[in-house]
């Protein structure tokens, strides 16, 4: 201990010794820069008095160099500052951007929508105006009491869910499931010949107007087994009053918890391509259906969430 207090004490004598040492030659440097600027200035005016002009001239250059060798530094100076504070603000900006909770978040939904995607694919397949069923499409059907095919795998959830709808107190009719291409064709023809009779439209306008409210041969939903139209026992006009019919209603609000989705919802006409169905409900799994339902996804914006 005594040993570290003498060593402490030797270091500090030395550290004073050095800085009066320092000290005392700065004093002394300073004293002899004064001197020899006092006797240069005397010079000067000695030379200046005798009409000698060359020192004066080149103290006043030196005195210019000096100056803009210092404005010179300075520049040189702040511009390396300006490119540091210039990487800086990059660095920060990128980190804003992988860290803005919006793209993060919808990073997150591209990921759960891919993970579904994975998992249900065959559930989710995608026939629309621009999308025919391909050909050759088969699935396993079953025929419900009423008559209608459906695609086995919807079976159970819709008992369940058409069950959980009559214990609510709604009672409903199952109005159309599977349609061969035959019986979409033949509903489509009968769409146009009602067209051409009542409204005097030729065969070509008729044509594109009976396809606002019934899908072409081959793209209609229906044929995939996977669509149902359900509306209230006494109520089977479909039509887009069905919304506030009670047991659509309860349907609308309850169907993906049993792996069904609205599939041509409210307001979302320039998506699918189709006006506001209440009554038609697409099979796509509890998964695919919950979380279509939670992020207010319509199928095609699911397929456009994922890229495909
Ligand atoms: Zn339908």
């Amino acid at each position: 201990m005594e040993r570290v207090k003498e060593v402490l004490q030797f270091i500090g004598l030395k550290i004073i010794g050095a800085g009066q040492f320092v000290w005392a030659h700065l004093k002394i440097g300073f004293k002899k820069l004064r001197k020899w600027f006092r006797r240069y200035i005397r010079k000067l005016i000695r030379h200046t008095k005798a009409k000698d002009y060359s020192l004066l001239i080149y103290t006043i250059i030196a005195i210019i160099v000096f100056i803009l060798a210092i404005v010179l530094l300075g520049k040189l100076f702040s511009h390396k500052k300006k490119n540091k504070e210039v990487k800086t603000t990059t660095e920060t900006t990128t980190e804003i951007i992988t860290e803005d909770p919006a793209v993060e978040a919808h990073n997150q939904l591209v990921a759960q929508a891919n993970a579904i995607y994975q998992n249900s694919s065959e559930l989710l397949v995608l026939v629309n105006g621009s999308h025919p069923i391909t050909e050759g499409y088969s699935f396993e059907h079953y025929t419900l009491n009423c008559g209608e095919d459906i695609d086995t795998r919807m079976h159970d959830d819709l008992v369940n869910m058409l069950e959980a709808c009559n214990e609510a107190g709604n009672e409903y009719r199952i109005v159309s499931g599977y349609r061969d291409q035959a019986k979409q064709q033949q509903l489509f023809d009968e769409k146009i010949a009602s067209l051409v009779a009542q409204e005097g439209l030729s065969q070509e306008d008729a044509e594109a107007k009976a396809a606002m409210t019934i899908q072409r041969p081959g793209y209609s939903e229906h044929e995939t087994g996977l669509a149902i139209d359900i509306s209230g026992l006494d109520n089977a006009t479909l039509d887009e009053s069905l919304a506030s019919d009670p047991t659509v209603a309860w349907l609308d609000q309850n169907c993906h918890m049993y792996g069904f989705v609205v599939r041509y919802p409210d307001g979302k006409t320039d998506v699918t391509g189709e006006v506001f169905e209440p009554w038609h409900f697409r099979y796509v799994g509890v998964e695919a259906a919950t979380f279509m339902h939670d992020n207010n996804l319509t199928l095609e914006e699911f397929y456009q969430l994922i890229g495909m």
